[in-house]
């Protein structure tokens, strides 16, 4: 795909621009153009669409977005050093890469996005799960976003699609399941990153579905997942005590047995007890 935008091969962008991997950034890179136009790829069809991408580094993802018909994409980094190469992606794509230099915890990028959006991001992995958590729990659903495609560990992305009764489910399984379609769509070796990573990772597709799949009260849904996961090994009338004085009928309103664990509890009977509760 160089050949296609006409930019340098990604070593050489890392090379001349002296962009040496940064632990604490969580910078581990893509660095096959042809790898990262797949990633992009499954996030469905981006023409007409804009792109949120946080984390862009040397563009090797912000290339695949671009070359894939993305209509714009923002890209949102925070190390500085990458932007005189991300600047050199704009100029092989006038009007369609919009850099904003900065820490994505702190950026508001809606005022720089026009609907339909999609978010497509090789997440630093320091702040990958903040951000899933503040992209899963607006106040408003839908969302800004329809679909999110993004690069976790594979441990995260398997919490993400968890079931009830086994280890890996919890709190971001129920956030994401109740008002996505979460899937997980590719697997990568440490190998596909320079560095590579001690741990195997993965790319999900979450779709926002057009509303949560049972109703229940956002904070009392997500109040009660955190009290219940938190204290995990407990029954859930000792976790959730602090909640109501009169917990055990709460829970047996909504069809939970008291004495039951969280790891237990589907995503259907959570929303009955936010909503028990609320
Ligand atoms: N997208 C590039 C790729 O796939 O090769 C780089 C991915 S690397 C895993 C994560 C990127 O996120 C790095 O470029 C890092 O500098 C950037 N980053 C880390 N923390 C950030 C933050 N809080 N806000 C914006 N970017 C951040």
């Amino acid at each position: 795909m160089s050949a296609i935008d006409g930019l340098p091969p990604l070593r050489e962008v890392i090379a001349s621009h002296d962009l040496s991997a940064k632990k604490s950034l969580g910078q581990n890179f893509l660095l096959d153009l042809n790898l990262t136009a797949k990633i992009a790829r499954q996030a469905g069809d981006l023409s007409g669409m804009d792109v949120l991408e946080i984390g862009p580094g040397p563009g090797g993802l912000t290339r695949g977005l671009l070359a894939e018909g993305a209509r714009k994409v923002l890209a949102i980094e925070k190390d500085t050093r990458c932007l005189p190469a991300l600047a050199e992606i704009a100029g092989a794509y006038p009007d369609r890469l919009e850099v904003i230099s900065g820490d994505a915890l702190q950026i508001d990028p809606l005022a720089h996005l026009t609907p339909p959006i999609a978010i497509c991001a090789n997440l630093p992995y320091n702040v990958g799960t903040e951000l899933l958590v503040r992209w899963l729990t607006p106040e408003d659903w839908p969302p800004f976003w329809q679909t999110l495609t993004l690069m976790f560990q594979r441990e995260v992305a398997e919490r993400i699609v968890a079931q009830p009764g086994s280890k890996a489910y919890g709190r971001l399984a129920v956030l994401a399941q109740w008002r996505t379609e979460a899937r997980i769509v590719l697997s990568l070796p440490p190998g596909a990153f320079t560095p590579p990573p001690k741990v195997s990772s993965a790319v999900m597709h979450l779709r926002a579905l057009p509303e949560p799949r049972f109703p229940a009260e956002r904070a009392a849904l997500e109040r009660v997942v955190a009290a219940a996961f938190n204290q995990r090994r407990k029954m859930l009338r000792a976790a959730l005590k602090g909640l109501a004085p009169d917990i055990e009928d709460r829970l047996e309103a909504a069809g939970i047995a008291p004495t039951e664990r969280a790891e237990q509890v589907s995503l259907e009977q959570f929303c009955a007890l936010a909503r028990a509760l609320a």
